[in-house]
């Protein structure tokens, strides 16, 4: 046999095997599940809320080391149900009833599928199980999603948006139109932006990246119906918004480097004219993988609170007002071509004091005077010496994004001066508290230091 008809026969025997039918189990109406790429036994489990030897058990012919792509299992314990069961993960602006209405499920068997407790406690990336029904024909409802309010029925929602009481039920599939929960979505027909929970004119939320981490920057991103007034909060940090185009905003948020990784209530606000809409969303809170610096031995007036926090909240109050113009576009570029020698974020201890503080920037080594260059567009706010910083320059770039260069050793800028990106702005030095000559580069967004490295790879807003 040649070599040419061996390889034929070898490619038609593969073909063969991967268009068996994958093997059916008994029960395929009842809850399954269809095994898509990438899936193992183990998380097909964990994603039902299953042990392993429940799972084996529900499939006793089922090989949990050979899974093909196709093949159904069965799904123990969700009595009731029928389908095929699947997942969904939770973006921004989806609830509970959002996904139940565009998936044309009950909201109670949404419920009873996840074991949830508290719908409200849903949160953002969150893995939802979901079930096909099979019984086609859905018309998945678009529309503008309002907020029902405490001692409105839906007689008056309807009148309110003159819609026919009846039609509005049957769309939101509630049996029972007298029964309705302050603060519960409704869809009302209307409008192509596909069901979220997002109140009107609220029409779409993005954060981004995602998940959200400690010590790094995220965008909220919101589309509107028309303009509005934005303002909302991640737990306690404020949120500002700022209008890049007419329906478009973003708010630019900084994660404190020792943010407890949490679940974060993201809360945004909607007001136009006298009308404001509020909605609100768990968001979680990553931690960041930073390293541990070796215990530092410095001398102790570096380090005196009375020296160390004037400088701190000069600093702060220069990097406090947000600037409505974006002056850069794209990713940042690096400030300097020297080596990175230390990065943002790493735990620090001073004199075998306890580890409550963190590098806030960036440390570039090299030679005394190597030049130091604008990452992007902006207009510098601050130079001077200062006693930890030594010679200093802070730069805006707009919508709360400021840049800072510590330990010059002379700086070739003035205050109120524009940059352009690559521009000569100082050169490097070990004025300060600095043990040799480097530069220290810092990031503040939204008033908080996060690692500017981000910046260089991850394109803002
Ligand atoms: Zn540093």
């Amino acid at each position: 046999m040649s070599k040419k008809t061996r390889l034929a026969l070898l490619l038609a025997a593969s073909l063969l095997l991967n268009l068996r039918p994958p093997p059916v189990a008994a029960q395929a109406t009842g809850p399954h599940y269809v095994v898509q790429a990438g899936d193992t036994f183990y998380d097909i489990a964990r994603q039902f809320g299953l042990s392993m030897a429940a799972l084996q058990r529900a499939n006793p012919g089922v090989n949990a080391e050979i899974l093909s792509v196709g093949q159904t299992l069965v799904v123990p314990g969700f009595a009731g149900v029928t389908g095929a069961l699947g997942a969904h993960v939770l973006e921004p602006g989806e609830s509970l009833d959002s996904l139940a209405l565009r998936l044309g499920l009950k909201r109670e068997t949404l419920i009873r599928l996840n074991r949830v407790v508290n719908p409200e406690l849903l949160f953002v990336g969150e893995s939802v199980v979901v079930v096909d029904q099979l019984d086609g024909g859905t018309t998945i409802p678009t529309g503008r999603t309002y907020l029902t309010q405490a001692g409105k029925g839906w007689l008056s929602l309807a009148a309110a948006h003159n819609q026919n009481p009846w039609a509005l039920a049957a769309l939101n599939r509630r049996q029972h139109p007298g029964w309705l929960i302050p603060g519960q979505s409704v869809v009302a027909p209307g409008g192509d932006q596909p069901t979220t929970a997002l109140p009107f004119p609220l029409v779409a939320l993005e954060a981004r990246p995602f998940p959200v981490e400690q010590g790094h920057t995220v965008s909220i991103h919101v589309v509107t119906a028309h303009p509005t007034t934005l303002s909302g909060s991640l737990g306690d940090w404020p949120l500002r918004f700022n209008v890049e185009a007419e329906n478009s905003q973003y708010a630019l948020l900084g994660v404190y480097r020792l943010a407890e990784p949490d679940l974060y209530r993201l809360t945004l606000e909607a007001r136009d004219g006298n009308r404001r809409v509020r909605f609100s969303q768990p968001l979680p809170v990553r931690g960041g993988s930073y390293a541990v610096d070796p215990p530092l031995k410095v001398d102790p007036a570096t380090i005196d609170p009375a020296v160390i926090q004037p400088e701190f909240e000069q600093i702060k109050s220069i990097v406090a007002p947000v600037t409505p113009a974006r002056h850069w576009q794209g990713v940042f570029q690096l400030p300097s071509v020297g080596a990175l020698r230390s990065v943002f974020g790493a735990l620090r201890s001073y004199n075998g004091g306890p580890y409550d503080t963190f590098h806030t920037g960036a440390d570039f080594s090299g030679a005394e005077d190597r030049p130091i260059t604008a990452p992007a567009p902006g207009s510098v706010v601050f130079t001077g010496a200062l006693t930890v910083r030594g010679n200093a320059t802070v730069i805006d770039h707009g919508w709360g994004v400021y840049t800072g260069y510590w330990h010059q050793s002379s700086v070739q800028v003035q205050t109120g001066q524009r940059v352009e990106t690559g521009q000569i702005i100082g050169y490097q030095g070990a004025t300060g508290r600095a043990t040799g000559p480097h530069l220290h580069w810092e990031l503040w967004v939204g008033g908080f230091q996060v690692d500017p490295l981000q910046w260089t790879q991850v394109e803002f807003p």
